[in-house]
């Protein structure tokens, strides 16, 4: 890998350093990694074997981060997530993994797996076995009992009481996961757990993300309430999944540790519930009811309010279910501009470099600058002027450290 050098030349540059597009832009390659990334005049002298790919009429982007991803989540009802036995489950994540990176997506940070089947798709994907993204890969989803996931099947972990949890984030740890995923507060569908009820103590949160961090691993929570937000931000947890309804407190709090969260809204649920609600039998009154349309219009105004201090907003959420299917990610950039209000080039910042800085804070993911991973998109269109051009797969070609996929 390491004597190989490549030469992209001729392609529309997004560095997804900032907002900004080089033309005549060109990319060295050597192996897995960025030499040069920028203006073609500024190229370096190459070395006389490198390889040329000419990008004429393309547009080059970096891989996305899909940062709130379930590849173990088998397209089945919402209602009937962690049903599936793990033999099904993990036939499907492998499909998943390699339907992932032709989206291009190039890595992902896992919101909970069922069984322990994240653990070993990452060591296939990074043994070269299966395609996939790079993954950061979590475990089941830890929760209190009476907590949005204390129910039966394979998605599901409950202890209560710091011990217990600090003793199921070892088991964890024990199964090599990177992230533990818990859950803070829950789901209107669910009459156990709404949004806004806490189903563990403060204690118990700081006790496992104090556990978590002591053991090398990240924290990611489900927090639609302020209240949830404010629990979770307090102990320290590391990826925000969801936010919906904050109030100025919560703002103030995640904008003092700006520089350390981020804050995924995973809208997707909630639009493609209320979009294919018929498809699962339920009645859109029946949606609205439960309150998410009042959950898309909260989240609007509060992903409003993010944006004004600075909050890193990242992409992805819940794909996975039968009314948000696997291969579909990129419907969350169009969410992030048609209902959020971004550009084009801010939507692709949030999938490429936040989600990059998410995933790997030595900063080797989501730029195309020099000594970064080469992954990267060769797309056809401009998704800066129209983000949808991501959706389909056949305007994508892939390169995952160097290697196309
Ligand atoms: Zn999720």
């Amino acid at each position: 890998m390491s004597t190989h050098h490549r030469l992209i030349e001729n392609a529309r540059l997004f560095p997804a350093v900032d907002e900004s597009v080089v033309e005549d832009a060109a990319v060295w390659i050597e192996g897995d990694t960025v030499r040069f990334a920028g203006k073609r005049s500024g190229l370096p002298a190459l070395p006389p074997d490198c390889e040329r790919i000419n990008a004429s009429g393309k547009f080059l982007m970096p891989g996305m981060t899909e940062t709130h991803a379930h590849l173990s989540f088998a397209d089945a009802s919402p209602f009937a997530i962690g049903d599936t036995s793990v033999e099904e489950a993990t036939i499907t994540a492998v499909r998943n993994a390699a339907l992932m990176v032709d989206a291009g997506f190039t890595s992902a940070i896992s919101f909970g797996s069922t069984y322990r089947i994240d653990v070993a798709l990452r060591e296939a994907i990074n043994t070269g076995r299966i395609k996939g993204p790079r993954l950061l890969a979590a475990g089941r989803d830890l929760g209190a009992t009476g907590s949005n996931i204390d129910s039966p099947g394979g998605l599901g972990m409950i202890a209560d009481g710091p011990w217990a949890v600090r003793k199921a984030v070892r088991e964890q740890r024990k199964m090599r996961v990177d992230v533990v995923k818990i859950f803070i507060d829950g789901e209107a569908i669910n009459s156990q757990c709404p949004p806004g009820e806490l189903s563990f103590t403060d204690e118990e949160v700081n006790a496992v993300v104090d556990e978590a961090h002591r053991r090398q691993m990240r924290v990611a929570c489900h927090a639609r309430s302020a209240a949830a937000v404010k629990q979770a931000v307090r102990a320290g947890v590391d990826f925000i999944g969801h936010a919906n309804y904050l109030d100025d407190e919560a703002i103030d709090l995640l904008a003092a540790r700006k520089d350390r969260i981020v804050v995924g809204p995973a809208i997707a649920w909630e639009v493609t519930y209320l979009e294919k609600c018929g498809t699962l039998g339920i009645s859109r009154e029946t949606v609205c009811e439960q309150g998410y349309e009042r959950e898309i219009q909260a989240t609007i105004a509060t992903v409003k309010k993010l944006r004004a201090v600075g909050i890193r907003m990242v992409v992805g959420g819940d794909y996975g279910i039968s009314i948000a299917p696997h291969g579909t990610y990129a419907k969350d950039l169009e969410y992030f501009v048609d209902l959020f209000g971004m550009s084009g080039a801010e939507a692709l910042l949030c999938a490429t470099r936040n989600g990059g800085q998410a995933f790997d804070p030595a900063g080797r993911i989501g730029t195309l600058v020099a000594g970064a991973y080469a992954d990267l998109l060769l797309v056809s269109g401009d998704p800066c002027k129209d983000v949808r051009v991501l959706q389909d797969h056949q305007n994508l070609r892939v390169m995952k450290g160097g290697i196309w996929q």
